[in-house]
């Protein structure tokens, strides 16, 4: 347990109905009662848990803000510690005014993500757990949404501890064998601890392989909507991004043209980059050129390519076409309800071998579940996840579980040309060491300042 006691607002600064300074350590309470004029004075005495009404006052006993304040006993807090929360205006002058009473009554500013840190550090949470309110937080549709749940609630952690166990189990049988070396029994023991670690390492392979797929549910795609000015890409855009189904986000710190759009097809974030671009006028379109595109292309995960099916292909959309090369990209033929079509699909597909080519009509809204269904099986490639099965969604575990991978593959080769059983067991160890830096039971003091300085200042 910490001695000193952090405070933060917790809340985004900027106008809101309520604002949360949040305050967490063992002077939880005593830094509130100077501040706090609460109806109920006895209220530290009233008992944990409860939610209380009264003016925070400054050292003068001006009413600086009236509040609600909540009071969370040790240790069935968030922390774990004696919490605090001040409910008051969420204006930013207000929040600061609190902020600064309660840091002048002996709290210490946090860091970014100490509160969560602390969850880690005092048992209630482990590491991915508390890595999982990151990713609630940021999460761009339902399903990214369900998959970081079930890792707060230790599904993932389960999972990696049941895989521990299983290693664990291999160790004793294999320090077993090593102790008390008799005859042949080395031997057997050998054979079936190297079906063992082949399953495990099977097991292990899947999760890294689901990861792929968590990633594009935590994450998204960055996708690209190109084609030449008046094709219908901004019609296009503008017609997935209808239905109710977008989140758009102003990226503060930015000019006006970082607007971040994110569609939700089916679960699966698209993050259209460059929207900006969309919607310059032809001229400057022009101006900019074929290069911008390029450039565009090669920062996408996946391309969405238009062509107008009633002016026909030219030498642009031909370079263009020839230029996605291996990127993930569907080209649709636009326009598809003139009456009369100047494209050829076969064409096309010439030049773009292997991408597949849709027909559709961005103003009537035609084609478009189909071109959903096509983004849906080129993205998953047929990997969609079932509601049941585990998955990896964050870059550090995919690589704990690669390195958990080799050290197994190492004490599997081992045993194949029959090393001494206790050189295997180092590796069987070190598998179990990767694993454990996903739940943090092996974890470091600079892996955990690397993992919670990502949050936000007051989670
Ligand atoms: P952008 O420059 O590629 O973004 O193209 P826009 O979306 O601004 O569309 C250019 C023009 O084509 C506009 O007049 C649209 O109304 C028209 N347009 C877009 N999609 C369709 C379509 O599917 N059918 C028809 N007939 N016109 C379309």
């Amino acid at each position: 347990m910490y001695e000193d006691t952090i405070a933060a607002i917790a809340t985004p600064l900027g106008e809101g109905g309520i604002g949360i300074v949040r305050v967490s350590g063992p002077e939880a309470v005593e830094i509130a009662k100077p501040i706090f004029r609460a109806k109920n004075k006895n209220w530290t005495a009233a008992g944990s848990h409860r939610l209380f009404y009264g003016h925070i006052v400054d050292r003068a006993g001006v009413v600086v803000d009236e509040a609600l304040l909540s009071y969370m006993q040790a240790p069935h807090t968030y922390t774990r510690e004696d919490v605090v929360e001040i409910n008051c205006h969420g204006g930013i002058v207000p929040l600061r005014r609190v902020l600064e009473l309660v840091l002048g009554c002996g709290a210490r500013l946090a860091e970014p993500g100490e509160f969560s840190k602390r969850a880690f550090l005092n048992g209630r949470l482990d590491l991915a757990q508390a890595e999982s309110v990151i990713d609630i937080i940021r999460a761009r549709t339902d399903a990214g949404l369900k998959l970081a749940v079930s890792q707060l609630r230790g599904e993932l952690s389960r999972h990696i501890f049941s895989l521990q166990h299983k290693l664990l189990g291999l160790l004793a049988q294999l320090e077993a064998v090593v102790d008390f070396p008799e005859e042949g029994l080395e031997e057997s023991a050998a054979a079936e601890i190297m079906v063992m670690s082949k399953d495990l390492l099977s097991e292990i392979e899947k999760l890294i392989k689901g990861a792929e797929t968590g990633k594009i549910y935590r994450e998204g795609i960055s996708t690209v909507i190109i084609g030449r000015p008046n094709v219908g890409k901004s019609s296009l855009l503008n017609a997935m991004l209808r239905e109710d189904r977008a989140i758009v986000t102003e990226i503060p710190g930015t000019t006006r043209d970082m607007i971040e759009e994110i569609i939700n097809i089916r679960g699966i974030p698209l993050k259209i980059i460059d929207t900006a671009g969309l919607r310059e006028t032809e001229d400057e379109v022009e101006k900019i050129g074929v290069a911008r595109t390029r450039d565009s292309i090669g920062r996408a995960d996946l391309i969405l390519l238009v062509l107008d099916a009633a002016r026909g292909l030219t030498g642009g959309d031909r370079s263009i076409l020839e230029s996605i090369g291996e990127k993930k990209s569907i080209i649709l033929l636009n326009k598809v309800d003139v009456a009369e079509i100047k494209i050829e699909q076969g064409e096309v597909e010439s030049l773009a071998p292997g991408s597949p080519v849709l027909w559709i009509s961005a103003k009537q809204e035609t084609g478009l579940s189909e071109l959903e269904d096509t983004i849906v099986d080129m993205v998953l490639g047929g990997r969609a996840p079932s509601s049941d099965t585990v998955l990896v969604a964050s870059l550090r575990h995919k690589q704990a579980l690669e390195k958990a991978a080799s050290h197994l593959a190492e004490a599997i080769n081992g045993i194949h040309g029959k090393l001494p059983l206790d050189m295997v067991s180092i590796d069987l160890r070190s598998a179990w060491e990767s694993l454990g830096e996903i739940t943090g039971s092996s974890s470091t003091e600079e892996l955990l300042d690397r993992i919670f300085a990502d949050f936000c200042i007051g989670k």
